[in-house]
């Protein structure tokens, strides 16, 4: 028996993965603690205007079957009503929703027997704790379940955000989860909105806002104001030729190819798409001192380029900016104060970037902390996860990126040792391969990962235990 916690894509996109290549009766439990299995933080909204980011053509949940999802399009017959029939369906940037309905078809599919015999069972409550015993992992639920499996998989990708200074925010002014829509949903039309982060989930936010037709200024803040940059249609992967390089060779030649390829008449995105599939490696290829400078100081500037918006999403965002409602600044807050009536709104004191340390004065109804997830597992208030730090089980990664883990998953205690029990996959291993948070990457590591615990030897274990 694996058990799988999390059912986000990457917990059914291993839980199927696993369905499907068992050649032995396998059997699959999948626990979730929201109120739907196969959503996660990416696909819960409900909200068409949320797209992907990525075109239809490159969201495959599955590594083997690379048209797989746009089948789906085709036969969905509520996918439909979100396809346009003049365009190609690979090229469109379809509502998140819609990848959602599409993990939940996959996880249907493997509620059934295979014909191996092997299943997928879903169970909807929060594991709370786990045990790793000589005869396998125990864990418990929320719910008082107390259930022992051979092998366990962390599924449990983003954990909310930290509040850091926000925590002085008065609660009725503080949107803490970006991904609660409620919350978002429940601000005022003429409110004055700040939020504090400029990456994928501030465009969320505005494209919230927007469709509720908000009225009140917004003002979206980050340390260097970086944005998302837009997708074009005339991107095309490029096989240019990428060799394993010290940092600031690769630094200068993604700059100068940027620079060239603009200036030969095509667009820097094909550089960074060619990058695209090499960037597990490049990062592998760099020292920990390197890792640590590209993260200090080059990655908002990657991430901003790398994770782009679908060109309608950036057609919005732009028109808001020109409207004089949406203003994105870089800066730093420096302080938060109230003056201690309830509806008054928070006065925030800002140091903009580049201001030779004057500050400036922001006031705001609403706070939408968009800073993005907490990685570090030390500062993640998760039972789970604080339950397994307590015991050695897990350990952080060097950079605090997530959980340190081996090439194949397997999660590394606080002795420094590999389990061949306790594994992890997603964007909790970031710290390993830093590329790993998008669905193009998981679907590879989340087939590799169902036929390691598949393997042979794996199932030998397996056997042992059970005896
Ligand atoms: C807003 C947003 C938009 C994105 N858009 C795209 C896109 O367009 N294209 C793309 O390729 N990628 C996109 N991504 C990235 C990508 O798809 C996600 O990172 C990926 O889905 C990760 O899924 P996950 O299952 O690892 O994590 P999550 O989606 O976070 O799911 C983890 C699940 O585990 C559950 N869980 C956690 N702990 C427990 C517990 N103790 N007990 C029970 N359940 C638990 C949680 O409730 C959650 O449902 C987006 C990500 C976000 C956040």
């Amino acid at each position: 028996m694996i058990g799988i916690i999390g059912a986000g894509y990457s917990g059914v996109a291993l839980a199927y993965n696993i369905y499907r290549e068992a050649q032995y009766p396998e059997h699959v439990l999948l626990f979730e603690r929201r109120k739907e299995h196969g959503l996660g933080a990416a696909y819960s909204t409900t909200n068409p205007e949320h797209l992907l980011n990525v075109p239809a053509g490159g969201m495959s949940g599955l590594a083997d079957e690379p048209d797989d999802f746009v089948n789906f399009l085709r036969r969905d017959r509520r996918a439909a009503a979100y396809i346009r029939g003049d365009q190609n369906i690979r090229n469109q940037f379809v509502p998140r929703m819609v990848y959602g309905w599409y993990i939940q078809s996959l996880l249907a599919q493997s509620r059934s027997p295979s014909s191996h015999g092997s299943v997928v069972e879903t169970i909807g409550d929060e594991v709370t704790g786990v045990m790793s015993t000589k005869q396998g992992v125990v864990l418990h639920t929320q719910r008082g379940r107390v259930v022992r499996v051979d092998k366990l998989v962390l599924a449990t990708g983003h954990a909310p955000p930290s509040q850091g200074l926000l925590a002085a925010v008065p609660a009725e002014h503080l949107v803490a989860d970006p991904w609660n829509y409620a919350r978002i949903e429940g601000i005022d039309r003429n409110a004055s909105v700040l939020i504090v982060g400029t990456g994928l989930t501030m465009v969320d936010t505005v494209i919230t806002l927007a469709k509720l037709e908000h009225r009140g200024p917004i003002v979206a803040l980050s340390r260097r104001g970086l944005a998302p940059q837009s997708h074009c249609s005339l991107e095309s992967d490029d096989p240019a030729e990428w060799q394993v390089d010290r940092l600031r060779a690769l630094r200068r030649k993604l700059c100068r190819s940027g620079r060239n390829r603009v200036e030969s008449g095509g667009d820097w995105r094909e550089v960074v798409n060619a990058l695209r599939g090499k960037t597990q490696e490049l990062w592998l290829g760099l020292n920990q001192r390197e890792q640590n400078a590209f993260l200090r100081h080059l990655a908002p500037y990657w991430e901003s380029h790398r994770h782009r918006i679908a060109p309608e999403v950036a057609g919005r965002i732009q028109a808001m900016i020109q409207a004089g409602q949406l203003r994105i600044m870089a800066g730093k807050i420096v302080n938060i104060a109230t003056d201690g009536q309830p509806a008054a709104p928070v006065q925030i004191s800002v140091r903009p970037r580049g201001s030779g340390g004057n500050t400036m004065m922001l006031r705001a109804d609403a706070v939408v902390n968009c800073t993005g997830p907490e990685t570090n597992i030390a500062r993640n208030q998760d039972p789970l996860i604080q339950s397994m730090l307590r015991q050695g089980l897990i350990r952080p990664d060097a950079h605090r990126l997530g959980l340190d883990v081996s090439d194949d998953g397997g999660l590394i205690n606080a002795a420094g040792n590999v389990s061949d029990t306790l594994f992890t996959l997603g964007p909790t291993t970031r710290g390993r391969w830093y590329e790993i948070v998008a669905v193009p990457d998981i679907r590879k590591q989340s087939h590799a990962l169902a036929r390691r615990l598949l393997s042979p030897i794996a199932r030998e274990s397996r056997l042992v235990a059970v005896a």
